[in-house]
């Protein structure tokens, strides 16, 4: 009989290409999901929906009871860097108190895989060219402090509860599955790519391009961008692992490429075929100079492999979502 999985924020961007790979994979799939930021739309037709928040302890514990889970993949959390240094206590809320109300759900019910999505945040500033899992851990943004919050209740629930887990650190989720089918739509939308094809669009005036006086090749920020499927894969991967040997770890999931804003902007303008508007503006609060990964670990341990390697490959099939659905999921 097939395995049966839980994805919180299952309705989400990273969330929904996760789903469509697990119930190509074989796997039966339940999505749970507040639609806060998550879109209906996204979760396919014949896979069970649970529009739940994962605040609501008492129904969250009974919905999983009453299920016979084998493992949960845990997306659903706040993720916007710049709002979290506005907003801490939201994120505190969802990404660390909910997600232990998760937890103490499963441990409840005997239920004790999962797979968590972690970032490239809970690493701060980095000390070296490229960032492996060893690298301090020194967030500068609350998002990434709560992350780290998390992985810390993980690693305790481990020694205390006997859970197994794997924390996934992704660097900067990007580009749509080429089937055009879903994509990337938060609102707001803080993320660049998707605001780089707002403003080709003409939704928006200009992309702003936060700090040009970083210490980089050109000044503007240094990100490693990973396709959205290729993330996915990772997710089986340790899924399988996790229920092959019960044995967890943390891997980062990055091309081990960076890429300045600028870089983004112009690789963007060659695959939509004209100039768009962009003006310089402040640095934004909480963002370092430069991260990339080193994902070596996952590739040696568990034989991941990203399938998208180039930048403009990655931008091409954002380009598509964004093209064919210029108002997101609801336009
Ligand atoms: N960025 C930018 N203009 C924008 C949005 C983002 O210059 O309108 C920069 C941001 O400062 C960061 C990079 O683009 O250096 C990637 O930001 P994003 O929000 O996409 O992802 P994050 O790195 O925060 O996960």
């Amino acid at each position: 009989m097939s395995k049966h999985i839980l994805v919180t924020g299952g309705a989400g961007y990273i969330g929904s290409h996760t789903v469509r790979l697990l119930i190509k994979e074989g796997y039966k799939v339940t999505v749970l999901d507040n639609l806060v930021n998550g879109h209906k739309e996204s979760v396919p037709d014949g896979v069970e929906f649970v529009e739940l928040d994962l605040g609501e302890r008492e129904v969250l514990t009974k919905f999983i009871e009453h299920n016979n889970f084998d493992a949960v993949i845990h997306f659903a959390a706040f993720i916007e860097a710049g709002l979290s240094m506005k907003e801490p206590e939201k994120f505190f809320e969802n990404n660390c108190v909910n997600g232990t109300n998760l937890l103490n759900a499963m441990v409840a019910s005997n239920l004790k895989t999962i797979i968590f999505s972690s970032t490239a945040a809970v690493y701060g500033d980095p000390v070296s060219a490229s960032i492996k899992e060893d690298h301090p851990l020194n967030p500068v943004n609350h998002y990434g402090r709560t992350k780290l919050i998390f992985e810390n209740i993980l690693s305790m629930y481990a020694e205390t509860h006997g859970l197994k887990y794997t924390s996934l650190r992704y660097f900067n989720a990007a580009g749509a599955d080429p089937s055009g089918e879903i994509g990337e739509d938060h609102d707001p939308e803080t993320h660049l790519i998707p605001l780089i094809f707002r403003t080709a669009l003409g939704k928006r005036k200009s992309i702003s391009i936060f700090g040009t006086d970083y210490d980089t090749k050109d000044g503007t920020c240094v990100r490693d961008y990973i396709h959205v499927n290729d993330l996915a894969q990772a997710h089986i991967l340790a899924l399988e692992k996790l229920f092959e040997t019960g044995e967890g770890d943390i891997y980062n999931l990055g091309n081990g490429h960076g890429f300045t804003v600028k870089e983004v902007i112009e690789a963007a303008e060659e695959v939509v075929g004209h100039l768009i508007p962009k003006e310089e503006d402040s640095r934004r609060k909480g963002d370092p100079a430069v991260l990339i990964a080193d994902s070596e670990k996952i590739k040696s341990k568990l034989g991941w492999q990203p399938k998208y390697t180039s930048i403009k490959d990655i931008i091409e099939t954002a380009w598509k979502w964004h093209k064919d659905n210029p108002g997101g999921y609801e336009g």
